[in-house]
């Protein structure tokens, strides 16, 4: 409960009061909203949630237009005219999900694999992927290999957790944060709390950012560094602790693998690996008894350096060594990576130096003994008040795994890991790679009528871990865990729709996509992907993707493009469920859960869409949805989120379980669980002993509480990994030293990318095309009051934008001609779009950039045909192309990181010419039909009536 006191800021608008989750973003902050007559009338924040703590931002509170917005579908449509056209008819419900039936069992029957199911950003991932697995076929993902898989997975593999959903900084306590890369829109209210804490206290904030708008335009210090050169400063900056000897031995003897050996044997297939006892253990070398032990044996005192002959003969040395041999090498120091950075060397040794200054002169301490995972008890918590936080400007990068495994190790070289001041782990997490399935999908995974035999997203352990056929050849329609991109946590949606068009590596049947706008701003090369879509195979004449699905509340542009739509409800008309099991919004110090329920009911012939994933489960009579007669087992989505157990005693949601609703985490399913939520404002929070509430990987008392709330059945600590064996493995495989081998074609690309320490290699894209016929970056950020397409339609928040322009350093519009107001054709190697410019120096000298994804398609998401988001507006797809411009061989990789198989958005290298004025922005696409409800908007909306439907 917050402590503030409450003051009544205005009269009672409302007859109720209904407590739900917004969705107006990813953030997921619980909201009060005011019902009058039936209707919505006004949203405000919840002071009692642990994310926003009452505060609300503009999305939010616009949430009611976007309930009542005109772009909103109204029953279930089937395509009546060519794709695109937007012809469509209604049909009834039963209708629909028979089609729909029809088509999956056919697939489900015949080859489960043709039937690819990809959701974009939806909150129930617990559910899809449990749907899909079910199923039996091995394509199935959401949306995070076009956002930030690269922080999901850099984080895991190093911490056991990164940053966002599994983290957050110590914003009571922290007193330097330093921000790399974000935007506005993921953790947003609870990073604008937490910077405001900051100022309050003094603290210091530094954002490095190559664009100085929102969070950056509030730090202290701002870097504008150029983009996918981060994790060269970041390298840098870790070059300079090393030589000052600022790091925390203790801290990397006791929680990370800096001490454990490392085979030293060049040419052999386990070279760079850590070197094991007979049960598997790694080894370090013990300096008293001069011989090595088990890590973690108690007593020990590891070696940091050295090099050392094991008992067989074997040579080994720490990777300590290796780290360190690494980052001093003079090529990171401050003076030799400022051109590539474009950060002075006195910015980064300034950098370095007040890292090294607050964490260790500034240390703070808690005086709450807490014992580790060895039995030692500890008096205090020490903590190292410095703290990062970074997001998709690092990761949307072909290095971007690499730079966030970078920043990982920076702050466990610190020892600034989930102590006081620091950042800190959100339960769940952390939780170490082993403790995550290895992905499934392998053709011996799956089978006509039968569930996949394992969850399709995890960590592979090694290369023999590919989801890959005896040919080397992918078995998923995105490539995901193959030698494209081995350790696609996410997988590549991206892909998706170019694979399936190309055959490569097979074509699929029917293509199930839930809130993902893949024919516009989802999508790179979009006029391509739309070609795609609409292709048909010349022989038989039917569409190349022969059938789409598409789930969606609104009239995007992808509508237009489904053979079957079926509508969702708004976010306040639905069952959701923000589960530990799937996306969790937890804080440090909380385990936190929350739902949101319908607080009006659809007034259009709508359904929830997981509500009609469990119908269709039922009706396909997929194991787990049915019980052994085939009787479906749930009426509905909340009938799921209630009786569902992943494993006994373990269910979607954690708060309220055993039949009197007093069981926390473990416990039987409560049928009164939905109505507990609701009465405690639609979320559950559980506080952490005070014991446990730092330095989870290596504390007993959180270890012991993370088993009881049934996270793990055995405790799973986890050791920092600094150094990556499992990088390892695939970078012998590509030096043809372990079996199984990389294709010939992969080898040079996973070599570079595959380093078992943080290495920086020039983005892919950049380091393709010919630099001075490209010589700029050019990047987007979110808007601050938009998320996605979602919200460029909302008429509250079109009147803070409705159409973007370009910002163009001062120096590049001297160089050029260009003054605000002229126009300018943008050019890549794939394309050209021809936009309005406006000069800006808030960016670094190399790079523009615009706002996201308010450039619409004519036609779409209810907007007048002369709307400037499809007039003067414009996406950067465009001119961003899902594969890279050509090798000498003629080969063209994947866009992606190579390790995860993230899009590499921000990769993007441009020029800049100056072009005549213009009034619409190019290029200039014809309408889209419009379909659905899309048709009867009124042409002005006014609050409380033509909207009020
Ligand atoms: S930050 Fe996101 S979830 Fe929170 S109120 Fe704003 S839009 Fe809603």
């Amino acid at each position: 409960m917050s402590p503030e006191p409450r003051l009544a800021l205005s009269k009672p608008v409302s007859d109720e009061v209904r407590k739900t989750t917004c969705y107006m973003c990813a953030c997921r902050c619980g909201i009060d909203v005011h019902i009058k007559d039936g209707k919505v009338r006004y949203i405000e924040g919840n002071r009692d949630h642990p994310v926003n703590k009452g505060v609300l931002c503009a999305k939010g509170s616009a949430g009611i237009m976007q309930h009542y917005a005109p772009a909103r579908l109204s029953s279930p449509l089937l395509r009546t005219g060519p794709r695109g056209s937007g012809e469509f008819k209604p049909i009834s419900w039963d209708e629909a999900l028979s089609l729909a039936v029809d088509w999956m069992g056919e697939v489900r029957t015949r080859d489960p694999k043709k039937f690819a199911f990809f959701t974009g950003r939806d909150q129930s991932q617990s559910l899809t992927g449990f749907f899909a697995q079910q199923f039996g076929t091995p394509n199935y993902a959401a949306h995070g290999g076009f956002c930030s898989v690269n922080m999901a997975a850099a984080g895991i593999m190093t911490l056991g957790g990164g940053f966002w959903e599994f983290g957050s900084p110590d914003w009571d306590r922290t007193k330097l944060f330093v921000m790399f890369g974000v935007a506005e829109d993921h953790d947003s209210n609870p990073i604008k709390i937490g910077i405001s804490k900051l100022k309050s206290r003094g603290a210091r904030f530094v954002s490095v950012n190559p664009v100085r708008t929102g969070y950056s335009s509030v730090a202290d210090s701002w870097i504008g560094i150029r983009p996918g050169t981060d994790g060269l400063l970041v390298m840098s900056v870790i070059h300079e602790l090393l030589k000052g000897r600022k790091i925390d031995v203790d801290s990397l003897v006791r929680y990370t693998n800096a001490p454990w050996l490392v085979i030293d044997a060049p040419g052999t297939a386990e070279h760079g690996l850590f070197a094991r006892d007979g049960e598997g253990k790694p080894l370090v070398w013990e300096t008293v008894t001069e011989r090595a032990v088990a890590a973690g044996t108690k007593g020990a005192r590891p070696a940091l350096s050295g090099r050392f002959e094991l008992e067989d003969g074997r040579v080994a040395v720490p990777s300590f060594q290796l780290l360190a041999e690494r980052y001093l090498d003079e090529r990171y120091a401050p003076e030799n990576v400022a051109g590539e950075t474009g950060v002075a060397a006195e910015v980064i040794r300034g950098l370095a130096s007040e890292i090294a200054r607050v964490a260790f002169e500034e240390a703070i301490e808690i005086l709450q003994p807490w014992t580790d995972m060895n039995g030692e008890r500890h008096p205090s918590f020490v903590g190292r008040p410095v703290s990062f936080h970074a997001m998709r400007g690092i990761s949307a990068h072909s290095n971007g795994f690499q730079t966030a495994r970078a920043i990982h190790v920076l702050q466990a070289l610190i020892g600034a890991v989930d102590c006081p001041g620091a950042f800190r782990f959100e339960p769940p997490y952390p939780k170490p790679v082993e403790a995550h399935p290895t992905p499934h999908g392998k053709a011996e995974h799956f089978g006509s009528n039968k569930p996949l035999s394992g969850p399709h997203l995890g960590f592979p352990r090694g290369p023999e871990d590919l989801l890959i056929g005896p040919d080397g050849n992918p078995t998923r329609i995105d490539k995901a865990f193959s030698w494209d991109a081995p350790i696609s946590a996410h997988g590549l949606m991206h892909m998706v729709i170019a694979n399936a068009h190309a055959g490569d590596p097979y074509k699929i049947d029917l293509l199930f996509l839930y809130m993902a706008n893949m024919a516009w701003n989802s999508s790179m090369n979009t006029a391509g992907v739309i070609k795609m879509l609409e292709d048909r195979d010349e022989a038989t004449g039917e569409y190349v993707i022969p059938r789409i699905i598409y789930s969606d509340a609104y009239a995007s542009e992808m509508v237009a493009y489904a053979d079957l739509v079926l509508p969702d409800t708004t976010y306040l008309e639905r069952h959701d469920c923000i589960s530990l099991l799937g996306r969790p919004i937890s804080e440090p110090d909380s385990v936190n859960d929350a739902i949101r329920w319908p607080v009006v009911e659809p007034d259009r012939d709508v359904r929830g869409f997981q509500s009609v994933l469990i119908d269709l489960a039922g009706r396909l009579k997929l194991p787990g949805f049915v019980d052994h007669r085939g009787v479906p087992l749930y009426k509905d989505f909340a009938d799921y989120i209630v009786r569902h157990e992943r494993r006994p005693g373990i269910g979607p949601l954690a708060g309220f379980r055993g039949a009197g609703g007093d069981r926390v985490g473990r416990g039987a399913s409560n049928p009164d669980q939905l109505k507990r939520y609701i009465e405690n404002g639609a979320f559950f929070s559980a506080h952490l002993p005070l014991e446990a509430q730092f330095y989870k990987h290596a504390n007993r008392a959180y270890q012991d509480f993370a088993v009881k709330m049934g996270f793990f059945d055995t405790p799973q600590p986890v050791t920092f990994q600094l150094y990556s064996e499992i990088c390892q493995k695939f970078r012998l495989s590509a030096q043809g030293l372990r079996e199984p081998l990389a294709p010939e074609t992969h080898r040079e690309r996973l070599e570079m990318a595959f380093d078992p320490l943080p290495a920086w290699y020039r983005p892919l894209e950049e380091a393709g095309v010919d630099r001075e016929a490209y010589p700029y970056h050019a990047v987007t950020q979110r808007p601050m009051s938009m998320y996605h397409s979602w919200g460029s339609m909302n008429a509250w928040l079109r009147q803070i934008h409705t159409r973007n322009v370009m910002y163009v350093p001062g120096a590049i519009c001297d160089d050029v001609g260009l003054a605000t107001g002229d126009w300018a054709w943008i050019i890549s190697h794939h394309g050209r779009i021809k936009v309005e410019i406006a000069r800006s120096d808030a960016v670094n000298r190399d790079t523009m950039w615009t706002w996201n994804a308010i450039g619409k398609r004519k036609g779409a998401w209810g907007l007048a045909k002369d709307a400037p988001e499809s007039n003067r507006g414009f996406l950067l797809n465009h001119l961003i192309h899902e594969l890279l411009p050509p090798k000498g061989d003629g080969m063209r990789w994947s866009n992606s990181d190579p390790v995860t198989g993230q899009a590499a958005w921000y990769d993007l290298r441009v020029r800049i010419e100056k072009a005549e004025p213009d009034q619409v922005s190019r290029p200039a696409f014809a309408s889209v039909g419009r379909a659905g409800a899309a048709n009867d908007s009124p042409s002005e909306l006014r609050y409380g009536q033509e909207w009020d439907r």
